[in-house]
């Protein structure tokens, strides 16, 4: 059986098009049911899809995650999912997207983290009885007029979402050190190698996460019972609540690669985040992780920029 794609690579799509006698930004609407199939919403059974075409040609897909047994807020909405899909694949440009239903005030906002936010153009498929809207694109400026966003609160030049970032951070060796000692006591050896390296995805993600509102990057590395990794960073929305926590990232990262598995697949995860500051992930990274995945083993390592902590950490962990 062919697992299910998240991304459609770029010569693809142009032979999925013509094939149909289409355009590929044609393609995207008729791409949507396809996606709603995938979607993960077992609480409210609805299922969202969204396509989006990425400036480089490849096609990504974002679907709706819902958590039974945990509050709302943690759920990840399809535009969320498209555009973390996006980032965990290199962060092309998005221009366009067809999605099944008319995004919400929640997307609209996180999506106006773009800085081509209010050129978007966005299909809504569900549009049936509205001809000219379930045929045209529209920007996201007609859908959110007067937004507030990220050029309210930063300079011009910040990173915005889906722009390069790397914000300078390494693990502070100390903590490494005392977890190493307290935690692992010698008899985890097997999983030490193993930590390492999710112990560095993080570190990445984290290095690479949005966050320019708060200055508390984070980010989180899960593995899966075949030791593949899934990685996810941090994103912040100018408005706060719209933010998207580097738990839901690396699952949608996890989803996103298509194993089609249970979140109980999911055995160990790291999350990498600065001690002590405003705005901390662990003790929701925890909860969300522990519900999806009761078994899975969860470490917390911090970082600081890094001028102030260690430039070698893995070394300091063998
Ligand atoms: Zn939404």
């Amino acid at each position: 059986m062919d697992l299910p794609r998240f991304v459609i690579e770029a010569s693809e799509a142009e032979s999925m098009a013509k094939e149909l006698g289409l355009s590929v930004l044609q393609l995207l609407p008729s791409l949507v049911k396809s996606a709603q199939k995938l979607a993960r919403p077992p609480i409210s059974k609805y299922h969202v899809g969204a396509v989006g075409l990425g400036a480089d040609g490849r096609i990504f897909f974002g679907v709706n995650l819902e958590f039974p047994g945990l509050p709302l807020h943690h759920s990840v909405h399809a535009e969320q999912f498209l555009l973390t899909n996006l980032a965990v694949h290199g962060g092309p440009l998005l221009r366009h997207f067809a999605v099944s239903a008319a995004p919400c005030g929640h997307c609209r906002q996180f999506i106006q983290e773009l800085r081509n936010a209010s050129e978007i153009q966005i299909l809504i498929t569900s549009s049936e009885n509205d001809l000219e809207e379930s045929q045209n694109f529209k920007p996201l400026s007609s859908f959110l007029p007067n937004p507030f966003g990220p050029f309210d609160l930063l300079d011009k030049e910040t990173p915005l979402l889906l722009e390069p970032h790397d914000n300078g951070l390494s693990l502070v060796s100390k903590t490494i050190d005392s977890n190493c000692g307290n935690l692992c006591n010698g008899v985890c050896q097997s999983y030490t190698k193993n930590e390492s390296e999710l112990k560095m995805a993080a570190l990445e993600a984290a290095n690479s996460s949005h966050a320019p509102y708060s200055g508390c990057p984070s980010g989180v590395a899960l593995m899966d019972a075949e030791g593949r990794i899934y990685t996810g960073s941090y994103m912040e929305s100018a408005a706060y609540n719209p933010s998207l926590g580097p738990v839901q990232a690396a699952i949608v990262a996890y989803v996103a690669s298509g194993g089609g598995g249970g979140y109980d697949r999911i055995v160990a995860g790291v999350l990498v985040e600065k001690e002590d500051v405003v705005v901390r992930q662990e003790d929701t990274a925890r909860l969300l992780l522990n519900k999806v995945s009761p078994k899975c083993q969860f470490r917390v390592f911090h970082c600081s920029l890094a001028s102030n902590g260690c430039k070698r950490p893995a070394s300091n962990c063998e």
